[in-house]
Formats: C-alpha cells, sequence, structure tokens
C-alpha cells in the first residue's frame, strides 16, 4: 500500500512514521524546504531558534515518550517558570489560587467564580461536553463578562488576534486542564524532534519530499490523486495534515456536506478533531490534532474519510492508537 501524506509538521511526520512503522510505503509531501512545520527551527549566528516558542507539560505524555524514542531526552529540561499577569502596569502572580484570590482588578465575587470555573475545568475530564462552544461565549457565560475581559480576552487576542473570538472551548479547556506548574523544553528547539522523525522515516524506507507545494487534490478511480509541481501523483491513501480551509480549497471538486463546519476551524464543532484511519474504503483521510494536545499528537479521536462513494463521513468509531501492519485489516 502506497500512502501519500501532505505536510511535514508534527501531525504529518508522526502519522508517517507510524505508517511506514507499519511497513507501508509512504511518501510525504512538504511545502517548505524544511520540515517542522509551525514547530520548525531556524539558526541565527549559529545559535538554532524556534519559530513559534514551544513548551510541553508533565501530562503530554506520548510527546515525553517521543523524544525519548528519538534518542533527544537527553536535551529535554523542565523548569517551573512563574506565572504572572502585567495589567496597568502592575505586575501579579498568577500561578495558584492565592494569587486568584489576591488578584486586585476584580471584586470577591468575579475572583471567586473564576477561580469555581477554574477549578471546575480542571476536574472535568472529557472535553466532549466543551465542543459546542467557542471558548469566548463559554467562558463569558461562566465565569461572566467582567473577568473574562480582564482575564483572559486579552491573553487570547494577544495569542490569536483576530481569531481569539473563534477559538474552541475544548482548546481552552485542554490549556487549563493539562496544564503542569513544570514546564518541558527541548535544548536546541523542538525542531529537533521532527527532523529527527523525518530521518527515522527515511531510514525505514519512506520518501520525504520538501520543497513540493500541493496545488490540487483529488480522488481518482478509488485513488487518491495530488497534483504538485512534479505533475500528479496517485496514491492508495491519502493523509492531510493541512488547515482545513485550506484542504478545501485544495480540493474543490470533492463534495463535503460538513464544509460550513470544517470551514469554521479553530471553531470548529465536534467530530473535527480526528486521526489517522486507512481502510480500504476510504482513500483520503483528513487529519487533525487532537484539540487536548496542540503539539504531541496525544488522544488523537476522530477522522473524517472521503468513501468512493464520494460522501464524506464521519468515522463510526474512535480510531485505533496505532496502525494496522501492512496487511492486516486496516479497522
Ligand atoms: C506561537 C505558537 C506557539 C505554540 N506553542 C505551543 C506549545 O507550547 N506547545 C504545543 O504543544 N504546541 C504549541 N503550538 C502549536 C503547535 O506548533 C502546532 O499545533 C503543531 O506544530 C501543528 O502541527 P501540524 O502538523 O498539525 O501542522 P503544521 O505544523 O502547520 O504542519 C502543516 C505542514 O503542511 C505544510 N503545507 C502547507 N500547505 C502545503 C501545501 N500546499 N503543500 C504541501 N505542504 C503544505 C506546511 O508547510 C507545514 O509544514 C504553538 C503554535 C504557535 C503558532
Amino acid at each position: 500500500m502506497h500512502v501519500g501524506v501532505i505536510g511535514a509538521g508534527a501531525l504529518g511526520l508522526m502519522a508517517a512514521w507510524q505508517f511506514a512503522r507499519a511497513g507501508h510505503r509512504v511518501t510525504v509531501l512538504e511545502r517548505e524546504k524544511e520540515v517542522g512545520g509551525l514547530a520548525v527551527n531556524f539558526t541565527l549566528g549559529g545559535t538554532p531558534l524556534e519559530r513559534f516558542y514551544h513548551h510541553i507539560f508533565r501530562s503530554d505524555t506520548r510527546m515525553i515518550r517521543l523524544i525519548h524514542e528519538l534518542g533527544l531526552g537527553g536535551k529535554l529540561v523542565w523548569g517551573r517558570p512563574p506565572t504572572a499577569l502585567r495589567l496597568k502596569e502592575q505586575t501579579h502572580r498568577f500561578d495558584d489560587a492565592f494569587g486568584v484570590l489576591r488578584f486586585p482588578f476584580l471584586s470577591l465575587a468575579d475572583r471567586l467564580r473564576l477561580g469555581l470555573v477554574v477549578a471546575y475545568l480542571k476536574v472535568v475530564n472529557d472535553p466532549a461536553r466543551f465542543e459546542p462552544y467557542t471558548a469566548a461565549e463559554w467562558l463569558r457565560r461562566m465565569m461572566g463578562a467582567r473577568a473574562y475581559e480582564t482575564v483572559w480576552a486579552p491573553q487570547l487576542r494577544g495569542k490569536l488576534g483576530d481569531y481569539a473570538d473563534h477559538v474552541s472551548m475544548p482548546w481552552f479547556w485542554a490549556r487549563v486542564h493539562d496544564r503542569s506548574a513544570a514546564l518541558g523544553y527541548v535544548r536546541g528547539g523542538f525542531g529537533q524532534v521532527f527532523e529527527r522523525l523525518a530521518e527515522e522515516v527515511r531510514r525505514l524506507g519512506g520518501v520525504v519530499r520538501t520543497g513540493q507545494t500541493v496545488l490540487w487534490i483529488g480522488l481518482d478511480a478509488g485513488q487518491a490523486a495530488v497534483r504538485s509541481g512534479s505533475g500528479v501523483e496517485r496514491f492508495d491513501h491519502l493523509v492531510v495534515t493541512l488547515p482545513t480551509a485550506l484542504f478545501l480549497r485544495l480540493a474543490p471538486d470533492l463534495p463535503d456536506p460538513l464544509s460550513p463546519a470544517l470551514s469554521r476551524g479553530l471553531a470548529a464543532p465536534r467530530g473535527t478533531q480526528c486521526r489517522d484511519r486507512v481502510g480500504k474504503a476510504s482513500p483520503l483521510v483528513v487529519l487533525a490534532l487532537d484539540p487536548r494536545s496542540e503539539l504531541p499528537l496525544s488522544r488523537p479521536r476522530r477522522a473524517y474519510e472521503f468513501s468512493p462513494g464520494l460522501r464524506l463521513r464521519r468515522a463510526a468509531r474512535p480510531l485505533p492508537r496505532q496502525l494496522p501492519a501492512a496487511g492486516a485489516s486496516p479497522v
């Protein structure tokens, strides 16, 4: 079976590695010259830096395991940086319940309400109940407009800009629920993890082609087809790890009954977070990271697949953590 993967970020390389390890032929197509996607490194004056800053939590167990498995465990360091809010020229520690209770810019009632909501997010283990909501609407309703506008809205705007009001509540839940006081960092940048992952894919016989922009995605005679500068290539299965809106633009010929939901992007509702799944009936699989975990691919959940009948449907059940070995039944 020949599997194509579009995108050599965390998701694409992780999927490619799993396919290669399961004995499948795999080809990764990546637009940029380097692998790593958002977690890519660049070098400044001989020092490797991350294009975007990253850290992991103690609860990111799959990422921690992956770092060790790739031989980078010696570079993983943990620190306990203080967390603080800077407001009206003053800095306030915001690490724990005491920090919240002493916060001077909210009334006691608002502080208590904020603290209760954070405690609630810590104890709820299943994000499914938050899936219909954006963070802005849920937080505003539960902790009140004042607490939301004072504490969270500036942070969300600072991180997400125009998308701040659209980010999904499960994403926000994960930032609170999974957060540990200790933050982990790979000395020299997380980009190394993905460079190493690409090496592993190649070592297992896979191909990782950088500088390959995919221009069109479609289905052709039961196979997935991709057009790039190198012409049209066909794959038995194609895994797409692009942002959903971009995928929809590149695949204009596919019927997409879910597209309004998918194109909501960050605020995508239940089911649009998905995972790798290969099946004889599904030449095209669209992947997205689980909202619980931005980077480490832990606990991915569902996939959408385009069946030969060209109908986009939800995968009927949660997907296997490990891909089946070559020749085995894919489900
Ligand atoms: C500022 C910032 C801070 C972050 N901090 C953290 C953090 O602390 N911890 C954490 O866990 N996560 C963090 N994240 C999130 C994390 O970086 C991403 O979730 C993760 O890297 C996404 O991986 P991905 O493979 O899904 O997507 P991407 O990394 O976006 O990979 C998609 C790949 O597809 C390629 N591509 C795009 N178009 C085409 C095309 N037409 N043809 C071929 N290839 C194409 C892209 O070049 C890219 O390499 C942060 C993100 C940002 C922006």
